[in-house]
């Protein structure tokens, strides 16, 4: 008799298993939120009767992937930034600022919107704004995506005199301990309930905005709490020259060798972007265990330099990839990481190894896992796991043939061609559609966002937009 499962899922399997095996005329067994076996197809039909059959005749079957990095209040702010700079303080903080609980609430639900349908099943939230943790939590639990969110901000106020200042001035900090303490309190009381109620989907995390806004009382106490709930710290950092400057002046230090010789450096600390990261301060992330959350896209879209990713993982540093709210699709995030890191690393010592297409389909699934600490859980194909799967449709000509089905992805595929999503066992886009969001009157209410940010933002602009588009102020 076969045993009764919920789903076989079946298609050319890539696992992202130990040994990389892609399974031409593979399936996936599910029963309830785990997966019971990953083998052919011919023989699990055998074994199992499913109750409901997914995937099939030129279908590929991957693992969920994994965004390592987004700010899901930011999703509405993607027309206000581009190409005006600088845009972080200038547009991004101030658009977080404009919103109110239900904005966040709309502009989490379209982010999400996006990612699941591009078969994104975890992202890693990086929540700034108190009021925004809430709703955007709740969304995440509705949605049905799974999310490690760190919520959190910083103490410390600092000021970087430019070069022209420093005539007269030097730059400066001050901290605000009672700040740090209240902050402290809020963020043990989110790692406590969230552990409790996430359902094993929603994982609370530590932001520490970055060292120009944390004191290193901060950076300290926050890794104590991560580690007394097994939980992590994830920190913007070596993101910007400013950054760097700042952390010079004031310590004679750069960002990541800062929080590495006060001991905040180990292998619960995310490291958001490090794109100006040195070879010293690649061999203390190495040391130290600590990952590496790379959004390719913000290296062009801050116009700062092109992440070492190349050296960070010859290192043995985990480098996870973050869409960071830009381009919420990890199949093109993971083509941009192909291209910028063959160009960057590549090309000039003629090396197309320097990083593969498979690297890529690894940094968005199994090393994204890790580092979030959650590869136990997720990030490959194999019996145990939660069922977390995607399923690319490739009948048509830009997938078939797939000779190599993880290069002809991460070269070709593109959010759309996302048939099916499962995470955690639960189907959550069925046929191309999100089955937890109703897309008609989120549109609706991302367009009245739309125009409330423009309202503020358009104005702050230092490049005005262009005639026509339609920004009430
Ligand atoms: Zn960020």
């Amino acid at each position: 008799m076969p045993e009764r499962i919920d789903l076989l899922i079946e298609g050319n399997v890539i696992t992202m298993d130990g040994d990389r095996r892609v399974l031409t005329d593979g399936a996936v067994a599910v029963r309830g939120d785990r997966i019971v076996a990953v083998d052919d197809a011919s023989e699990l039909r055998v074994r199992y009767e499913p109750e409901r059959r997914l995937g099939g005749r030129r279908r590929i079957v991957l693992p969920g992937l994994i965004d390592c990095h987004n700010h899901l209040a930011q999703a509405l702010v993607r027309e206000y930034a581009l190409e005006d700079y600088p845009n972080i303080y200038r547009v991004y903080i101030p658009a977080e600022m404009a919103m109110d609980e239900t904005d966040a609430e709309v502009s989490a639900k379209f982010a999400i919107s996006q990612l699941l349908r591009a078969g994104v099943t975890t992202v890693a939230e990086t929540t700034c704004t108190r009021e925004h943790e809430e709703p955007i939590a709740q969304t995440v639990m509705e949605t049905g995506i799974r999310c490690a969110m760190a919520r959190g901000l910083g103490d410390r106020t600092s000021r970087l005199a430019s070069n022209y200042e420093q005539i007269d001035e030097r730059s400066t900090y001050s901290d605000d301990p009672g700040l740090l303490r209240e902050d402290l309190a809020a963020s043990a009381e989110w790692l406590e309930r969230w552990s409790a109620e996430g359902e094993g989907r929603l994982r609370p995390w530590i932001h520490n905005l970055g060292v120009p806004s944390c004191s290193d009382d901060r950076f300290l106490a926050t890794q104590e709490l991560a580690r007394k709930h097994d939980s992590g710290v994830m920190c913007h950092i070596n993101r910007d020259r400013e950054e760097i400057e700042l952390a010079l002046s004031l310590f004679g230090e750069r960002p990541i060798e800062h929080v590495n010789t006060i001991g905040a450096l180990d292998d619960r600390f995310l490291a958001i972007h490090a794109m100006l990261t040195t070879d010293r301060e690649i061999n203390m992330l190495a040391e130290a265990g600590t990952a590496v959350a790379h959004a390719p896209i913000v290296c062009t879209d801050i116009v700062s330099a092109v992440t070492k990713v190349v050296s960070m993982r010859a290192a043995g540093v985990t480098v996870g990839l973050g869409c960071d709210t830009v381009i919420n699709d990890l199949f093109k995030v993971m083509r941009i990481a192909f291209v910028m890191h063959g160009q960057a690393s590549g090309i000039p010592l003629y090396d197309p190894t320097a990083l593969t297409t498979e690297d890529a389909m690894t940094m968005a699934t199994i090393d994204a896992a890790r580092a979030l600490r959650w590869d136990d859980d997720i990030g490959s194909l194999e019996p145990g796991k939660a069922a977390d799967v995607v399923v690319v449709d490739a009948e048509n000509t830009r997938l078939t043939p797939a000779y190599q089905p993880v290069g002809t992805l991460v070269r070709y595929a593109v959010g759309t061609d996302v048939e099916s999503v499962i995470v955690a066992g639960r189907v959550v886009v069925d046929d191309g559609e999100v089955l937890t969001i109703d897309e008609g009157p989120l549109l609706d209410e991302a367009v009245r966002l739309g125009d409330k940010l423009g309202a503020v933002l358009g104005p702050r602009r230092y490049r005005p937009l262009a005639e026509g588009t339609t920004v009430v102020q």
